[in-house]
């Protein structure tokens, strides 16, 4: 018996690193800490990759303290239901001294995509995650296992364990029972190994067609757990796959790959979502009888399931986002209305904040709706001591100082400067100019002033924010009743920063660019997709939950830095919300910004 290993002695460390001191503990972080402490995992063996069990009787000792994966199938973009699974499995390899994998899990030909398996890279990398450790990639196919998962279906098939199935699909349905009444043995059940093992053969070399027959697990078809009923493990399927071409016209049902993937990889804690809870059973079938036969190695790896994601406002499902992407109701998988990671990115997501989110939800064993509000409070947890600070101004009308010339003299610019971020001097200022007409927000004026609006009106003062105290005078209206310009009077010696600032008081601060150094830019303001919280609730088609109002584009006028700024750069416009200059289409010749969200939630 190999010695009992010891407890991680990085394991506090690792806890207080990433961007939470304390990590929240959680039940699979409960099972992992008992078996780290008993015999659970004791024997494991590692080969540097994926081995059955003759490969792994010579391997050295795992030095993985624990193995998780990330198992996607490469047949669509990944989305934040995803993310939570990727922040659990490489946050537990992390924080108990192990190695996640990640794993493409290919196994189903028709819908998989190389495209796909880029996408879900950068995905990984882009969270902040990698599955290269010491030098060793751990980036595994499932499709390179089909080798040993045909080798072992006929391990089980000569060891009275599969047999192959004749009846129709029809039948086979009708026989499996309900879950009041146990399934009917196939006429094929009993049949004698060597005859299912000539029918495998003939329906790996192409003779069969599609359909005309499967090769199931012996089990119990009066089993109350309808998974145990004979499952299905191999199927027939002439498809072309994106790794293996044409080599196989057989293709390994998800409840049989799922498990050999886990054990050649030496899998610990195999962790996956609530409704493969049914599956364990035949997990563990499966597993105990391969590795008795000697097929795989012990300790084998265990399933334990967590409720997945739900979050309200959004549909996760990848077939929904690829209607809507398909069908025009977005611009493409990277659309920053869609919940997809490329989408959220996009949007202003930062990898931080979806980490963080994903240690607020934490991990638990029943299903619960996550208000998007969550989501957003992680990401302004994260934004807020990060992003630089810029003026902006969204719903812009005119305001003339029509003292200026007489102040500050004709043609001449006041230079002002504000903090890059009022917590961090260290990271400088940034420069701008006041001139005798500047641009600010429509809604800091009013004619009639609503009563507590301490902002601009006729006779009252306020600060143009980092610049001087103005008076306002009047407005300018047009036939619509619209106002089409403000007018006001700069107060002299009143500039922030300058002796004089404080002599006069004011209430209200506005912020503001002048039109001699701004920049026009266009601002994209992202409402909820839907509005509805379940937009697919009740087998309600989702599509009639769109929200027809959820992008608006606005043509505002942004300080002058941010015609600079490299695209996928956040900022905070000041009093608007966080922003982010658009990865696809923002450029110093049109400057675009997309809200990632507004300051609050006020929605
Ligand atoms: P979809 O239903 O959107 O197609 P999927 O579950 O079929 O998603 P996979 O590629 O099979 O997508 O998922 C890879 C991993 O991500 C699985 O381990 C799965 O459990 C996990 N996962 C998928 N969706 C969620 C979710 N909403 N919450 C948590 N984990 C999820
Ligand atoms: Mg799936």
């Amino acid at each position: 018996m190999p010695a009992k290993q010891a407890r991680n002695p990085f394991h506090d460390i690792m806890q207080a690193s990433d961007n939470l001191t304390v990590r929240p503990s959680n039940f699979l972080r409960q099972i992992i800490e008992t078996d780290l402490d008993g015999d659970a995992l004791a024997g494991r063996r590692f080969a540097g990759r994926p081995g059955d069990a003759r490969e792994l009787a010579e391997a050295p000792p795992d030095v993985a303290r624990i193995r998780t994966r990330f198992p996607p199938e490469p047949n669509g973009f990944l989305h934040i239901g995803h993310a939570k699974s990727i922040c659990l499995n490489f946050g537990l390899a992390r924080d108990f001294g192990g190695v996640c994998h990640l794993r493409l899990d290919d196994t189903n030909p028709e819908k998989e995509d190389e495209a796909y398996v880029d996408a879900i890279r950068d995905a990984v990398r882009w969270l902040g995650f990698d599955w290269v450790v010491d030098g060793i990639s751990h980036e595994y196919f499932a499709s390179d296992y089909f080798d040993f998962m045909e080798r072992a279906a006929r391990a089980l098939i000569e060891a009275g364990l599969a047999y192959v199935d004749e009846q129709s699909p029809e039948q086979m349905r009708a026989n499996r029972g309900t879950l009041t009444e146990p399934g009917v043995d196939s006429p094929w059940r009993a049949r004698p190994p060597a005859e299912s093992l000539t029918r495998f053969a003939q329906m790996r070399a192409g003779e069969h067609a599609e359909g005309s027959m499967v090769l199931r697990a012996k089990v119990d078809m009066a089993s109350p757990n309808i998974n145990l009923r004979d499952p299905a493990i191999y199927r027939i399927k002439f498809a072309h796959h994106h790794r293996t071409g044409d080599r196989w016209c057989i293709y390994p049902m998800y409840t049989f790959a799922h498990p050999i993937e886990d054990a050649l990889e030496r899998i610990t804690h195999s962790i996956c979502t609530l409704e493969f809870e049914d599956q364990r059973p035949f997990y563990d079938w499966l597993l105990g009888h391969l590795a008795d036969l000697g097929l795989l190695a012990r300790p084998l790896p265990r399933q334990y399931e967590f409720a997945r994601l739900n979050l309200n406002y959004v549909v996760t499902s990848k077939r929904k986002l690829a209607q809507l992407v398909h069908e025009g109701f977005v611009s493409g998988w990277d659309d920053p209305r869609l919940p997809t990671i490329a989408g959220l990115r996009r949007r202003g997501f930062t990898p931080g904040a979806i980490r963080l989110f994903a240690e607020r939800i934490g991990v638990s064993k029943s299903d619960a709706w996550i208000d998007d509000s969550v989501l957003e409070g992680a990401l302004r947890d994260d934004l807020e001591p990060m992003a630089a600070r810029a003026m902006a101004v969204l719903d812009p009308v005119r305001l003339v100082l029509t003292n200026w010339d007489a102040v500050m003299g004709a043609g001449v610019f006041d230079a002002c400067h504000a903090p890059v971020h009022p917590h961090h001097p260290e990271r400088g200022q940034r420069h701008f100019r006041l001139g005798p007409e500047v641009w600010i927000e429509r809604d800091d004026f009013s004619l009639q002033p609503p009563k507590g609006f301490f902002r601009l009106f006729p006779g009252h003062r306020v600060r143009l924010k980092y610049g001087h105290v103005i008076e306002c005078t009047g407005a300018t209206v047009d036939a619509q009743g619209r106002v089409t310009e403000v007018q006001a009077l700069l107060v002299p010696d009143t500039k922030s920063g300058t002796p004089g600032a404080d002599a006069v008081k004011v209430k209200g601060v506005i912020t503001w660019v002048a039109a001699v150094d701004a920049v026009a830019a266009d601002v994209r303001i992202y409402g909820r997709l839907f509005n509805e919280a379940q937009p697919d609730a009740g087998g309600r088609d989702f599509l009639t939950a769109l929200n027809p109002d959820s992008l608006r584009t606005l043509r505002a006028w942004v300080e002058p830095a941010l015609a600079q700024a490299r695209p996928g750069t956040s900022f905070q416009f000041e009093r608007h919300g966080y922003f982010v200059a658009d990865l696809r289409d923002h450029g110093v010749a049109m400057p675009v910004f997309n809200r990632t969200t507004a300051l609050r939630d006020g929605r």
